[in-house]
């Protein structure tokens, strides 16, 4: 395949779980694999959350586990080092583009309101959508505004009708209907870019050739083909990775054993044994291998054995220290 560029992109608010190991892992054996490149971003907008440290423990857990990176936060780039942090500019320059092409707009509603709104929703057991209040203010109105001081948000036009339809190399087509998403917001009042509008941007202008990923981001992925249309953008290829599951199918949590790379580290697991555990959480091959080394990963991964069913997390399988 020709000039795979894929990327893991964390967010450094805690630590390498095992889900996003796996991502990672998956990413670096499709990149290794392709002869391609793999891209590392920090997706860090959520200052607030977002922390050294983390990022740090996430940056040491990779390079425990051999996942080398291509670009990224500390090896920088064509346009790199890339920690959203640093893209303010890139992303406002994209958000003018929406706003002037009329796809977007911006939304003075109150924090306030907006809660009213959902709380009337909820009472008439109707599902919350934002009603659009501020999608026609006209130019001289919103100028007055923002001249008053007002922060609002920016929101995209969702098209009221119609269906978006992801491709997905694990899942196959996926159609999500237009009118049950509302305008979402693609600016906070602070200016920065939520995760949809910035992952567009990002994954665009780091020219990604497939976005592989876990499946709790399929939901958001009909409103990032909606934005890179608006954009006027190519799109990626998706790949949505299954969930891992508890034995007992319940979501993972600290009561099932270790969860984070640090935990297995610290537990003296051998790393090349967690890489191996992890390649086989969702990737069927078909026979009965479960000892690879990293070559043979690389050469034998493939997309198309990437199940669609949850994955099911067993410590007890891990056995090889
Ligand atoms: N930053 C997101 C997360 O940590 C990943 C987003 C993506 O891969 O598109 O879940």
């Amino acid at each position: 395949m020709d000039n795979v560029r894929v990327r893991f992109a964390p967010s450094p608010t805690g630590t390498l779980h095992i889900g996003g190991a796996r991502t990672a892992l998956f990413n670096w054996l499709f990149a290794r694999g392709q002869n391609g490149k793999l891209v590392l971003r920090l997706e860090d907008t959520d200052l607030a959350r977002s922390t050294e440290d983390s990022a740090t423990g996430i940056l040491d857990g990779l390079k425990w586990l051999g996942l080398d990176w291509d670009e990224g936060p500390d090896i920088g780039g064509p346009c790199g080092p890339y920690r959203q942090s640093e893209r303010l500019p890139i992303y406002k320059q994209y958000l003018k583009q929406l706003l002037d092409s009329g796809k977007a707009y911006h939304c003075f509603c109150t924090p306030e309101e907006l809660r009213s709104a959902k709380e009337k929703a909820e009472a008439n057991q109707k599902p919350y959508a934002y009603a659009g209040t501020c999608r026609d203010l006209s130019p001289a109105e919103v100028s007055a505004r923002l001249e008053q001081g007002s922060q609002p948000v920016i929101r995209f036009k969702m098209p009221s009708t119609g269906n978006t339809i992801v491709q997905d190399l694990v899942r196959g087509e996926v159609k999500f209907q237009n009118e049950l998403m509302d305008d979402f917001i693609i600016a906070k009042a602070d200016g920065w870019p939520t995760y949809n509008f910035a992952v567009v941007v990002d994954d665009y202008s780091m020219r990604i050739s497939h976005v592989i990923r876990a499946e709790e981001h399929l939901s958001n992925t009909p409103k990032q083909v909606l934005l890179y249309e608006a954009l006027r953008l190519p799109l990626p290829k998706f790949a949505h990775v299954s969930m891992i599951l508890a034995p007992d199918r319940s979501k993972l949590s600290k009561r099932h054993g270790a969860t984070s790379v640090q935990e297995f580290r610290e537990q003296g697991y051998l790393p090349q044994a967690l890489l191996n555990y992890l390649a086989l959480l969702g990737w069927s091959l078909g026979d009965d291998t479960d000892i690879m080394s990293s070559h043979e990963m690389i050469a034998r991964f493939n997309l198309n054995q990437v199940s669609k069913s949850a994955a099911i997390y067993d410590i007890e399988k891990l056995t090889w220290m």
